[in-house]
């Protein structure tokens, strides 16, 4: 099953990926991780893209596109992938229609923009494996240590409120509009964000037949 998880920042996709691909397993690809992994390792594509991510912008359509044809065409993803931030642009969800991929399913996990900014500070994610925590909602077992891999769970950066506040404007304009494209293709579905990783997980694994 090839699926695209759609919502806000925030609004828990990198969790709920996490959960989908344990029980289906088949792999989560999540662009944001695999963005931050490449600033942290000063590659070229990691330089190109350090300034967007900062400031709350979309790093430019070529650079992402580019990593994500790069990792689906990967041998753990023949059986089939999550998409966990991408595509995040009208642009990138035609340059994978491009590529010729069969998507079967888009959940959209739609939490409102007062719900993300109050729950993002809580937000932790592992520097080493980008396992997501939430001190609150799903805190790691012992403070800032990654349950899955040992690595620091810490803060990102641009979870910073003022940063916040750009990523949702940067949604809502450009991403949010997503929903309209697969919508129009049959393949939209709509859950609500709880509170909580294991009541959403409950709609979303039943959103998926899972
Ligand atoms: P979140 O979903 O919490 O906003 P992500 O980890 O998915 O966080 O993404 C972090 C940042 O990485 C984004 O704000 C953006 O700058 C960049 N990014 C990730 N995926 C994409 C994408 N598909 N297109 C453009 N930029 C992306
Ligand atoms: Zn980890």
């Amino acid at each position: 099953m090839n699926l695209i998880l759609l919502g806000a920042p925030g609004a828990g996709k990198g969790t709920q990926a996490e959960v989908i691909s344990e029980k289906l397993g088949i792999p989560q690809i999540s662009t944001g991780n695999i963005l931050r992994e490449a600033v942290k390792n000063g590659t070229e594509c990691g330089l190109k893209a350090k300034s967007f991510m900062e400031s709350g912008a979309l790093v430019p359509d070529e650079v992402v596109i580019g990593i994500l044809k790069d990792r689906i065409a990967e041998d753990d993803c023949k059986n089939g992938f999550i998409l966990d931030g991408f595509p995040r642009t009208v642009p990138q969800a035609e340059a994978l229609e491009k590529m010729g991929v069969n998507i079967d399913l888009v959940l959209s996990i739609d939490v409102d923009d007062e719900v993300i900014k109050a729950r993002i500070s809580g937000r932790r994610v592992c520097e080493k494996c980008g396992a997501s925590y939430h001190i609150e909602y799903h805190p790691t077992k012992v403070e800032g240590v990654c349950d899955k891999c040992g690595g620091k769970a810490a803060q990102r950066k641009d979870d910073a409120p003022e940063t916040v506040v750009e990523r949702l404007a940067t949604y809502h304009k450009q991403t949010a509009p997503l929903a309209d494209f697969y919508a129009a293709r049959g393949k939209l579905k709509r859950v609500k964000g709880l509170d909580g990783v294991e009541e959403t997980s409950k709609v979303v694994l039943e959103a998926i037949n899972a």
